[in-house]
């Protein structure tokens, strides 16, 4: 018997040649591999190890940390989610905060709706920045509008200096919580992106994976009740390349004009002059807005419990 299972499977590698995995604490026992054609870039930023390469399948793919953030085939369905849902949930959103999202695809999304006046974005490394303008033109596209202002810092510290009261929407769009994003992932950063929102606005944090994760989601949950008296909400959505092959979001509303993220009531599917530049949805509409609350039993026990 033993020797049977000492025997080499075709099926079996000792490594991939020619092939990424990703590999991390976040998600022991398993590792998602994407064939590579081709190294496009390997830099060593302030912060992190950024890679940019082309996959057989996926289009070009960007890494951080070895961690896969975007991939050029599904990053639409990840940008337009955590972007659409609070957007389309509160009537004409005015000014919006992106805290990371260096690659510009929230920023492109964001730029879809046009009762948005102000754009803010603070990224804490220039190099993803860059490196999206010159590998992802699509998603980099975000930058051109002219609503966007740029802060490159560190998301943290810049919501200190926020007057209270300033925004209509926040969007988090975080890498994982090991690394320069763990604070965005920490109850006082929540308790500055609820003072930076006017009363009854909103606010979409990436929170994670059902599948992996439930323990980071429970804390996340358990601190948003404490600060969001509005409502506290987990949607989540598929995206190939993320690890289990989801990912979800917290969206949450502070106090004050009631914000039922369920039932979208500012449809963005209803005026299409904003595809003109940046093309159609792929991924978002108010179906799968909806939808995207429906949770798994054994995630609605554990969110609803906190
Ligand atoms: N938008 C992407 C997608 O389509 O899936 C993925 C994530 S985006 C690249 C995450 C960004 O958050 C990274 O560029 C990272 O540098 C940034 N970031 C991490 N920690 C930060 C912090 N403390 N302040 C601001 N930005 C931060």
């Amino acid at each position: 018997e033993e020797a049977n299972n000492e025997k080499e499977s075709p099926y079996i590698s000792s490594i991939l040649p020619g092939w990424f995995s990703e590999i991390s604490p976040l998600w022991p026992g398993e590792a998602h591999s994407l064939k590579v054609e081709k190294i496009l870039f390997q830099g060593k930023s302030d912060y992190q190890n950024v890679m940019v390469f082309q996959s057989s399948t996926y289009g070009k793919v960007l890494i951080l940390d070895g961690v896969i953030q975007l991939t050029e085939r599904d990053e639409c369905a990840y940008q337009e989610m955590i972007t659409h849902l609070p957007l389309c949930s509160i009537p004409n959103p005015r000014k919006v905060l992106v805290i990371g999202g260096g690659d510009g695809g929230v920023l492109r999304e964001v730029s879809r709706h046009s009762s948005v006046e102000q754009i803010d974005i603070c990224e804490i490394d220039k190099m993803v920045i860059d490196v999206s303008k010159q590998f992802f033109p699509n998603v980099a596209i975000g930058y051109e509008d002219p609503r966007v202002k740029l802060h490159v810092g560190d998301g943290v510290a810049f919501l200190k200096n926020v007057p209270e009261g300033t925004y209509d929407a926040v969007i988090v769009d975080s890498s994982d919580p090991i690394g320069p994003a763990q604070e965005l992932f920490e109850k006082p950063f929540f308790e500055s992106v609820a003072r930076a929102l006017r009363p009854g606005g909103v606010v979409c944090t990436q929170a994670e994976s059902i599948w992996l994760h439930m323990h980071i989601i429970e804390d996340i949950v358990a601190n948003c009740r404490q600060i969001f008296k509005g409502s506290v909400n987990y949607a989540w959505t598929t995206v190939p390349t993320y690890p289990s092959g989801v990912i979800g979001f917290m969206a949450c509303s502070t106090e004050g004009p009631a914000v039922d993220f369920k039932n979208p009531i500012n449809p963005i599917d209803a005026d299409d002059s904003h595809t003109k530049t940046r093309g159609p949805l792929k991924f978002y509409n108010s179906e799968i807005h909806s939808a995207s609350f429906c949770l798994p039993s054994f995630a609605k026990r554990v969110i609803e419990s906190k």
